[in-house]
């Protein structure tokens, strides 16, 4: 019998949680608790960081872990480094579950940049009004572009904000192309940046910008190390039944 790590954060994870609890596997479902109020699961929960690599490697051991499915988020890099570390060392084996990265449409306006100093560098210097669409971890980069007004989606409510024309909406996806259209021409975005998240609950805003004809800054995924990745619900089942089958 299994007993499997999930690591959350997404709305795939959550899928997963619910295919794992149906199956009636033994399993924990790990937040990293960047949100107040993190989805239930249908599934033990703990919430807060490891501590590290050499963190996860007591955990994974003090609890009997036999299999690690990392289904964070594609921009939650530090943790997916950790746990490729973590698995190699416990020797335990690790499925991502990750979700392909956006294309673009025909009629999409995208320019595409490494990371927060590119989008930061993309953006024009007369003042815009910015649909900064990154969660809430990077805000402070973009001070250096005081000049725009910044309209930001969070899940929670924020503290101080580190941008001085900042416009807040506390919402959490999935989000609809109506919704998002509508949003952006109350707030007259013209820009928008956002992360090459993948997975169709955050994609709406790119095809609001598209129907709107509004430039995209997209921010390519940081590099993970090399694991196995699988795509789907299905194919995540597959190898963890097919694992605990064979008792690896
Ligand atoms: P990160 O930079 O890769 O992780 C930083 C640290 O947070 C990790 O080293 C780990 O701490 C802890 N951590 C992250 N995910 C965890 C998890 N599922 N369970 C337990 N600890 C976790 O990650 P991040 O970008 O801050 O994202 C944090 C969480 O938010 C992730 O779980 C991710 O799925 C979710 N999320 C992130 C984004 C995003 O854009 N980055 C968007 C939506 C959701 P220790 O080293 O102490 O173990």
């Amino acid at each position: 019998m299994p007993r499997i790590l999930l690591l959350g954060g997404t709305t795939e994870a959550s899928l997963l949680a619910c295919a794992v609890a149906g199956a009636g596997w033994d399993a924990v479902f790990s937040y990293a608790g960047r949100t107040a109020q993190p989805m239930a699961q249908p599934l033990p929960t703990r919430i807060g960081g490891f501590g590290g690599v050499a963190g996860l490697v007591g955990y994974l051991r003090s609890e009997g872990i036999s299999h690690v499915v990392d289904a964070t988020h594609p921009f939650a890099a530090g943790m997916s480094a950790n746990a490729v570390a973590a698995c190699a060392v416990a020797a335990v084996p690790l499925l991502a579950f990750e979700r392909p990265a956006w294309g673009a449409e025909p009629g999409s306006n995208w320019l595409r940049v490494g990371d927060m100093a590119g989008a930061l560098a993309a953006l024009p210097d007369l003042p815009a009004r910015v649909f900064l669409a990154i969660g809430k971890q990077h805000l402070a980069d973009f001070a250096a572009k005081p000049q725009h007004v910044y309209l930001l989606r969070l899940v929670d409510a924020p503290g101080v904000l580190p941008l001085p024309q900042a416009k807040v909406v506390v919402a959490r996806g999935p989000f609809t192309v109506e919704g998002d259209t509508a949003l952006m021409q109350t707030h007259r975005i013209t820009h928008v940046v956002a992360k090459n998240a993948g997975g169709a609950g955050a994609r709406a805003k790119l095809d609001a910008a598209r129907a709107l004809r509004l430039p995209v800054i997209l921010i390519d995924r940081p590099v993970v190390p090399v694991r196995p990745v699988a795509g789907t619900v299905d194919e995540v089942m597959a190898w963890l039944g097919h694992n605990a089958r064979l008792g690896v």
